[in-house]
């Protein structure tokens, strides 16, 4: 297992490939370690002996013990542990831990290769079960790049003008092969060891060259990773707090005919399996977010209690109620997160997959109520959160008494102590992160629309029209 200076230290020897702020920098980059401490704390966490017990757990290949970011789950248990990792990581660090999209695509790599195998005799599982050996060996930070441009949405991927739309095979060799594309939004792919790309959707059977799973250095030759930042408004000496440390930086990934070697080639023309892993990594990551969005709505709903506190407003009915609403979203989601671990199922592989009907409707819930949440806290923090003084006006001889004084709002709290809970806040409503985490919570891991078609295409709707029918006495139609 990795500490966080040997993470670090790997990355700075990376080759400079992200274009960021009109510049193209190496991972040694102060933007880019400080993007990073997300995933920093993944691994500084897993020996603290109060996160251990979440962090580290057995390879289930070697034996050995690894950070459960790198783990295929075996049992409901480890799904139970992930969902749980996730939430109180996400808690610590204020928003997005960041790390387990490697570990969504890993998961759904392990089944959809051997489920490939067993139907044509490839040997996509024993490449990817070496893969993985070299992975949790390495203890190593995967992105997953998933997203493609997609162009015009009524369109296939094979009907697009531009076949670049989609990332696809441009040329075959005995060796591998060479491909083109862009993967859009990929969350912490400029501070990823590794990219791991999968199909965004069901593929037609005209569409093999669309159906191609790999995993590549994030550096490798013809790979751009165009960043775009997010980082809360700096703070002075004396004003620093934990959640000034989340920061992100997303990627457009373009893949520029890049060749990828056939030992790192997972899915290559099986069009069903290139679907399936698409629909497997949703799954995963969907589950995940039973266990993130509870801990960002812990976050909001902490942040919220704590200005209805200060305000002097806690004890309210209005307060409570939207208290308690907050609360519901967030156990809701969790609950539905267990719920599909509990139902969970034993893919041919091994792997434990989460129930597909609960990680969808907790993932749905979650998006549909992630501007209710924000609007919460809007509502009970009042104006300030837009207008308040940044920390050189706090620390100011002229203007600092003021900016105190007039933040000020009940007596036994600290003039200091509003002041940080309302930063804070404003960090959450106007700060580029908090905006970003946002957008996340309507469309990472899949739009609402998404979770639709997956819930209705599972769901036996069939059955309850039937039930129905057997209550109303109906025999025939
Ligand atoms: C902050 C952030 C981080 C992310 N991180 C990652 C990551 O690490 N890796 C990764 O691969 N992806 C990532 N994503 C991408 C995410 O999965 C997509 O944003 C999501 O799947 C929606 O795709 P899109 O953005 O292309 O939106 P669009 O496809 O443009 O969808 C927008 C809306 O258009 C409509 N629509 C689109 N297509 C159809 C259709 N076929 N039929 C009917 N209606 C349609 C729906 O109403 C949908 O809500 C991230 C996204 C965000 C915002």
């Amino acid at each position: 297992m990795r500490t966080s200076q040997e993470y670090l230290e790997r990355l700075a020897g990376m080759r400079k490939n992200i274009y960021l702020d009109g510049e193209v920098i190496g991972r040694d980059h102060p933007k880019v370690v400080h993007a990073s401490k997300a995933i920093q704390l993944t691994f500084d966490l897993a020996e603290d002996p109060a996160f251990t017990k979440w962090l580290k757990t057995t390879s289930h290949i070697s034996g050995k013990p690894i950070n459960r970011f790198t783990h295929i789950h075996q049992s409901s248990e480890d799904l139970l542990m992930k969902q749980e990792m996730t939430r109180v990581l996400c808690q610590r660090v204020g928003g997005c831990i960041q790390r387990c999209m490697g570990t969504d695509v890993m998961n759904g790599l392990s089944v959809a290769t051997k489920n490939a195998d067993i139907k044509y005799g490839t040997n996509y599982h024993e490449r990817w079960l070496k893969y993985l050996e070299y992975f949790q060996e390495n203890d190593l930070v995967g992105a997953c790049s998933q997203t493609d441009a997609k162009g015009d949405r009524s369109l296939r991927p094979g009907q697009q003008p531009d076949p670049d739309m989609y990332v696809h095979v441009v040329e075959r060799r005995p060796d591998g092969v060479v491909v083109r594309g862009a993967k859009l939004h990929n969350t912490m792919a400029p501070y990823a060891d590794e990219l791991i790309v999968i199909p965004t959707r069901a593929l037609g059977k005209d569409e093999k060259d669309y159906a191609i799973a790999f995993a590549i250095p994030a550096d490798t030759e013809g790979v751009y990773l165009i960043g775009r930042e997010a980082f809360s408004p700096k703070r002075e000496e004396g004003m620093e707090a934990p959640y000034y440390d989340l920061g992100d930086i997303e990627s457009f990934t373009v893949f520029d005919n890049v060749f990828v070697p056939n030992e790192r080639i997972f899915i290559n023309g099986e069009t069903e399996f290139g679907g399936e892993v698409a629909l497997l990594f949703a799954l995963f990551h969907r589950h995940s977010y039973c266990g993130c969005k509870p801990g960002i709505g812990d976050v909001l709903m902490g942040t919220t209690a704590l200005l209805a506190d200060y305000n002097g407003v806690e004890k309210t009915g209005h307060t409570r109620e939207k208290l308690a609403d907050m609360i519901s979203v967030a156990e809701l989601v969790y609950a539905a997160g267990i719920a599909a671990s509990v139902k969970s199922m034993k893919a041919p592989s091994g792997t434990e997959i989460p129930n597909i009907i609960y990680a969808n409707v907790g993932r749905r819930h979650a998006g549909h109520n992630i501007y209710h949440e924000y609007d919460i806290l809007c509502d009970i923090a009042g104006g300030l959160p837009a207008t308040l003084p940044l920390s050189k006006e706090y620390n100011s001889p002229v203007v600092g008494d003021f900016v105190r004084k007039y933040t000020k709002r009940r007596s036994g709290v600290s003039e200091e102590n509003h002041y940080r809970a309302y930063h804070m806040a404003s960090d959450i409503l106007t700060g580029e992160v908090g905006a970003a985490l946002l957008v996340a919570g309507v469309h990472g891991g899949g739009s609402p629309i998404m979770e639709d078609i997956a819930i209705m295409s599972t769901y036996n709707v069939k059955k309850k029209k039937d039930l129905a029918k057997y209550l109303a006495g109906i025999k025939e139609d």
